[in-house]
């Protein structure tokens, strides 16, 4: 059992950025962004390629300079502070482990560098600790080029680990493993984060990542953030369209049609009685329902009734590919569903309460209560105002 005190967890330091803005000549890559963060805390800011991630992450590295806003770590303003003196650890999605040093000596580097002055005891503390963290502890003597892909990036994080930072900041550190290798090293970096609680800031496009790890999930597009909540939050109460149909796997179906009385929805081949409570909103808006909360139903139920496209097996699950009014619609149904390619089928919302409207023209949800928690999704607390 790795002795959890030997990290001195009082280290983390929450984050506070205050209107923070990169403008690249006419592209304003991330716009106005307001965040905070706690010591501690997990932060992901998940979004398409292009939506102002990176250049989030690297501003408060230090390596963008911001255009305006500030950024503060532990309470002190860092905005014009150079890197090296902002009191982080950054890991890339490559390595850039030393290829001449021994694991040992690339995890102890940072510590030997002239201006730190850590002792010798201490640098044998320290990476000892981080080699059990990270599962190292038999690579220690090898070099890289003798590491498979994983090891080498938790070679990178016990470098990152052993300066001990006031926060962490991780981009993309996932992406160049493969699949499988990127599912281990996931759960062992959702363990690291939960071994030093340390502040952890992740850049990723992978939601399923976002998902996992994240205590606060930041969902951005084209610069501007969509919502900052919980994994759960986000995925149940999806802030816009854009939320609802990024997040999920498939993403969330979006409809056009009319909210008529009763929570009544219509459109061509679409009659669904909607979740309650909504506000006093009567005429054109946009339904969204999840995959995983249609089951085909029988010919005359209300529901989504339009011709099957495709029948995509996924093992556990089929997905069953639905044209409505020219409009792909998609259910998560069990694997074998008895229906194919050409047939008639109605697709029917198992349960209104998990069903979404939004603003036809803003995209913003009009959904206003929270409805009850998916079953098997572990909440996190929400520890964050943002
Ligand atoms: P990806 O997942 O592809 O890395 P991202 O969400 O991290 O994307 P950023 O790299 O932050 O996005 O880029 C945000 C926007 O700023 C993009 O439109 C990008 O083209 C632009 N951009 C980023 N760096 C520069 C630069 N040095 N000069 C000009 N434009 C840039």
């Amino acid at each position: 059992m790795t002795d959890r005190s030997a990290y001195p967890t009082n280290r983390a330091a929450g984050i506070k950025l205050s209107k923070l803005t990169k403008k690249f000549g006419d592209v304003v890559a991330v716009d106005a962004l307001d965040l905070r963060i706690e010591a501690g805390q997990f932060v992901t800011l998940l979004g398409p390629s292009g939506c102002g991630k990176s250049t989030s992450l690297h501003m408060i590295a230090g390596l963008e300079r911001a255009t305006s806003g500030t950024i503060e770590i532990g309470g002190r303003l860092v905005s014009e502070v150079p890197p090296q003196d902002r009191d982080i650890a950054m890991v890339f999605q490559s390595y850039a482990l030393y290829p001449h040093y021994t694991v040992w000596e690339n995890i102890a580097f940072p510590l030997r560098a002239k201006r730190r002055r850590t002792s010798k005891a201490e640098v044998e503390e320290r990476v000892r600790y981080a080699s059990s963290v990270l599962g190292l502890d038999g690579l220690l003597d090898r070099y890289p080029r003798e590491l498979s892909g994983g090891q080498r990036q938790r070679v990178a994080l016990g470098r990152a680990t052993v300066r001990q930072p006031a926060a962490f900041l991780l981009d993309e550190p996932l992406s160049n493993l493969d699949v499988q290798l990127r599912l281990e090293m996931r759960s062992e970096l959702k363990d690291l984060h939960e071994r030093l609680a340390a502040t952890m800031v992740y850049v990723t496009h992978d939601q399923a990542e976002a998902m996992v790890l994240s205590d606060l999930v930041v969902v951005m597009n084209g610069g501007v953030v969509q919502q900052a909540g919980t994994p759960l939050d986000c995925y149940n109460n999806p802030a816009n369209t854009f939320v609802a149909g990024f997040l999920g796997e498939p993403g969330m179906n979006l409809l056009p049609g009319r909210l008529e009385r009763e929570r009544l929805f219509v459109a061509d081949g679409v009659r669904v009685r909607v979740g309650e409570p909504l506000p006093s909103v009567v005429g054109r808006a946009v339904l969204g329902v999840r995959p995983e909360n249609l089951a085909l139903g029988a010919a005359g139920d209300d529901g989504i009734t339009g011709t099957v496209r495709s029948v995509e097996l996924l093992g556990s699950r089929s997905l069953l590919k639905v044209v409505v009014d020219g409009q792909t619609v998609t259910a998560s149904v069990p694997p074998v569903v008895g229906v194919g390619p050409g047939e008639e089928v109605t697709l029917r919302v198992t349960d209104s309460a998990h069903t979404r409207v939004f603003d036809a023209d803003t995209g913003s949800s009009l959904t206003v209560s929270p409805p009850a928690p998916l079953p098997g999704r572990h909440d996190t607390l929400h520890r964050v105002t943002p």
